[in-house]
């Protein structure tokens, strides 16, 4: 069983009785982001080009607890950053396992094994552990050799100690279908409880650009991927299998970005984990205040073309087994016999574009007139600021997001935000360093030293 039955019990039920009430939107999954810290860089991961006053800041547990009891979503994941250096993770976890709540928590699991004491074996806890492949392509993707090692290690003294554990792969354009192959043998021959597998996304904050798949790749990638029947029935995936056969082109969903909410350091992320396009300060805010028919591809949205992401997609495809008895049998089948899955077409794989960003940033050092689209590029550069203000006062900080009446404002070194309005600000200056560049440094760096020691 990739997922106990009790969770699936507890899904079910949820979702039927959203349906029974004529829920239109409604979460699947809470994504609660306590951090963005991390003590990795990777270069697909867009998630901590910020200055270190923002990395350093992280939601209490009380703002956790609020987080998850606005939300009513029956499973919480835990991403980041890297949730295990948060120094109240045992207590997060505590509280959610306390509210019934199925948690993945989401790690790198190099902090794993001298952590494990801080927790208890339970039916709602799940260490979710980062693996993007077998120990070449890990270390590679992570940009840090002896990673993959690591994780498997803080695996088994896991399992021996009976956490349930999962995988979380994410796989990007050179990923070889053999190799993923292989390495989901390994995977299961480990013990864990199930994988969960996506295609990378595209981020713009991310170091590396060029390696994300573009749709009919990332199909024809999946179906090599799965094209033995032999192979794939001992695979155990804790996805829907609907997704699964979304990813290798059996059927079509469009995204449903409410169906895993994103909460973090600067609130609920509008539209979604990925894409940043300000925050609200509630969930309800998030649900009324969000143009949801601006994504998803059917939407023509330039930077949800080539997604495929599980947290967008995922959430659509539960949707689609309990909207009606086809899509239910059809779940039921994919889950009994495997996804349907099939022939690759033998085409070659193609890198997506990066999407087009919705206006190309200042370089650093530029100064501008305070308008409301500099204002919209000061939301958008990671880096600092430098907002000169109509009583001659510079601030020097982070924008973390900009409205039209307000700009909320990290002061350098600062853990606290502050509200400026838009109307005292007149002049914005790119003062601080671009975290985006210098994180493309490190993974570069990073990658080097991989291949050296491959090489050695
Ligand atoms: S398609 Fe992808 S990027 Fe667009 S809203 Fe959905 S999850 Fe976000």
């Amino acid at each position: 069983m990739p997922v106990p039955i009790s969770q699936m019990a507890t899904v079910a039920s949820y979702v039927f009785k959203q349906k029974l009430l004529g829920r239109k939107r409604y979460p699947l999954v809470l994504m609660l982001e306590p951090l963005y810290r991390c003590n990795l860089s990777c270069a697909g991961c867009g998630k901590i080009q910020y200055p270190s006053n923002i990395l350093k800041s992280q939601l209490s547990y009380e703002e956790c607890m609020q987080a998850v009891d606005e939300c009513p979503s029956p499973m919480v994941s835990l991403p980041g950053g890297e949730p295990l250096m948060h120094p109240e993770i045992d207590r997060i976890v505590a509280g959610l396992v306390a509210r019934k709540k199925y948690i993945y928590l989401c790690t790198n699991a190099l902090l794993l094994e001298e952590k494990l004491q801080l927790f208890t074996p339970s039916k709602y806890l799940s260490f979710s552990v980062h693996l993007d492949g077998l120990a070449a392509e890990h270390d590679a993707s992570v940009c840090r050799g002896g990673t993959y090692a690591k994780a498997v290690r803080a695996i088994e003294k896991a399992l021996a100690r009976g956490f349930r554990v999962t995988t979380n792969t994410t796989l990007f354009q050179g990923a070889d279908p053999e190799r993923t192959a292989d390495f989901f043998d390994t995977a299961m021959r480990l013990g864990i409880e199930g994988m969960m597998v996506s295609p990378g996304y595209s981020y713009a904050a991310a170091p590396d650009q060029e390696h994300f798949l573009a749709r009919e790749a990332t199909r024809e990638f999946f179906r090599r991927v799965f094209r033995s029947p032999e192979r794939r029935k001992n695979w155990r995936f804790n996805q829907s299998p609907l997704f699964l056969e979304f990813l290798v082109g059996t059927r079509e969903h469009d995204c449903t970005p409410w169906g895993m909410p994103s909460r973090g350091v600067f609130g609920w992320q509008k539209p979604c984990y990925l894409l940043q396009e300000g925050y609200a300060s509630s969930y309800q805010q998030l649900l009324d205040d969000t143009d949801w028919d601006r994504f998803g591809p059917k939407s023509g949205n330039p930077q949800c073309q080539n997604c495929m992401v599980h947290s967008g997609f995922e959430a659509s495809a539960v949707e689609e087994g309990f909207s009606s008895w086809r899509g239910f049998l059809a779940m039921a089948r994919a889950a009994i016999f495997g996804p349907r899955v099939p022939a690759p077409s033998g085409a070659d794989a193609v890198a997506a574009p990066p999407p087009a960003p919705e206006e190309l940033l200042p370089p650093p050092g530029s100064s501008l007139d305070a308008t409301p689209e500099s204002l919209r590029a000061a939301f958008r550069y990671r880096g600092d600021v430098t907002l000169v203000l109509d009583d001659g006062t510079h601030l020097e900080g982070f924008v973390a997001d900009a409205r039209e009446s307000e700009v909320t404002f990290w002061p350098k070194g600062s853990a606290v935000p502050e509200r400026i309005g838009t109307a005292r600000v007149r002049h914005v200056v790119f003062s601080g360093r671009d975290w985006v560049e210098r994180g493309r440094e490190v993974a570069e760096a990073g990658r080097r030293r991989v291949a050296a020691a491959e090489r050695a």
